[in-house]
């Protein structure tokens, strides 16, 4: 028979968070959530509403004083909490720094107090920035392009340094371009889907970014919560892991599935014009693969469309507007 764990789940009310919350309470785990709600939605957890097995709690994870007594009797801790995107890292390093790098100091040393059984931090895979060799493997070097990225790599190496230290049993996954149902549609100028899932709703043309001939590895989010499982469910230690789906598609492609009229903007300085991971590692040490093909995910979110009528639907102008620290600090004009 299954034996419940106690787990807690930092940034439950996000994105990709919240798939992982759901999962969890499936497989009959109970679930304590911190989020401070600064991009989560509690309405992400709707779907959840009336289960005993979850617990929420608003609360800053940088906050040691105030999580570190939720940790007590926990087994298992899924660390996703983040600021999460590029053009406010710029803008508000102060921000990004406290709640990735601060956070996850708090994150670790609550659970190393309390004698957590196994750690699992939700990487990014931007640490590769501008790689030199496709599929990138785990082992290319660090080259984080912007706060953000460089935030989260800075975390990364607090996880492993945890794991060294102090023994704590973690696992750092490096997840690459996630999408799926309640992808981020907070007001700041972010990722592709729920930009372009907002446009369509609106009947507004897809903003592509360059010739769109670029490339993503696209991720679907339930791989991505399996990937979790999977490490979780492991003996690893000290472990790092690419959590892709190994085969690029091009933004063109992405818009021919999506189906509706373009529109070019100009490509941004520090993106790379490919993602690919190498994926050998994770399939090799965790058994695990991604099972959701770029045509069948885009099939679910459009059956979710309706998740995006509020999102904000951008426009060349309000892009440009939105994006000009990037190209400002980023860009050749410095
Ligand atoms: P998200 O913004 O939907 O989720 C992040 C959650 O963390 C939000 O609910 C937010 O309210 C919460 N949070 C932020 N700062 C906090 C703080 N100081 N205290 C408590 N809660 C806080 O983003 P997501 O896309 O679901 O990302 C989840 C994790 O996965 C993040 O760590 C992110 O860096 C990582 N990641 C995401 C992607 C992607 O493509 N979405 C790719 C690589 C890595």
């Amino acid at each position: 028979m299954y034996k419940a764990r106690k787990v807690i789940v930092t940034g439950g009310a996000g994105f990709i968070g919240s798939h992982l919350v759901e999962a969890l309470l499936s497989q009959g785990d109970k679930v304590t959530v911190l989020d401070n709600l600064s991009t989560g939605r509690i309405e992400n957890l709707d779907l959840l509403e009336g289960k005993e097995a979850i617990k929420f709690h608003q609360v800053d994870i940088a906050d040691y004083q105030a999580i570190k007594d939720l940790f007590r009797g926990i087994d298992r801790v899924f660390h996703l909490a983040a600021r999460a995107d590029i053009v406010p890292s710029i803008q508000k390093p102060f921000a990004y720094h406290h709640s990735n790098v601060d956070g996850t100091i708090s994150v670790l040393e609550s659970a190393r107090a309390a004698g957590i059984k196994r750690f699992i931090y939700a990487a990014s895979s931007s640490c590769y920035g501008i790689p030199d060799n496709y599929p990138t493997p785990e082992t290319a070097p660090a080259r984080p392009q912007y706060p953000y990225a460089l935030t989260k790599y800075v975390a990364e190496q607090y996880v492993m340094h945890w794991g060294e230290v102090y023994n704590l049993p973690v696992v750092s996954l490096r997840f690459f371009n996630v999408y799926g149902p309640r992808s981020r549609t907070s007001g700041t100028y972010g990722a592709v889907f729920g930009i372009f899932l907002a446009q369509k709703l609106a009947n507004r043309p897809f903003t592509v970014v360059g010739d769109g001939t670029q490339t993503r590895d696209f991720t679907f989010a339930t791989d991505v919560v399996e990937a979790c499982l999977a490490a979780a469910d492991s003996e690893l230690r000290n472990e790092i892991l690419n959590v892709a789906s190994g085969h690029p598609v091009s933004v063109n492609k992405l818009v021919e599935l999506l189906g509706g009229d373009v529109t070019f903007i100009p490509k941004r300085p520090g993106e790379p014009d490919c993602t690919h991971a190498d994926i050998t590692r994770i399939k090799k040490l965790l058994g695990w693969k991604p099972k959701v093909t770029i045509e069948k995910g885009v099939r679910i979110l459009l059956n979710n469309i309706d998740y995006w009528r509020e999102a904000p639907v951008w426009t060349p102008e309000t892009i440009a507007d939105a994006t000009k620290d990037w190209f400002k600090y980023l860009g050749e004009e410095k």
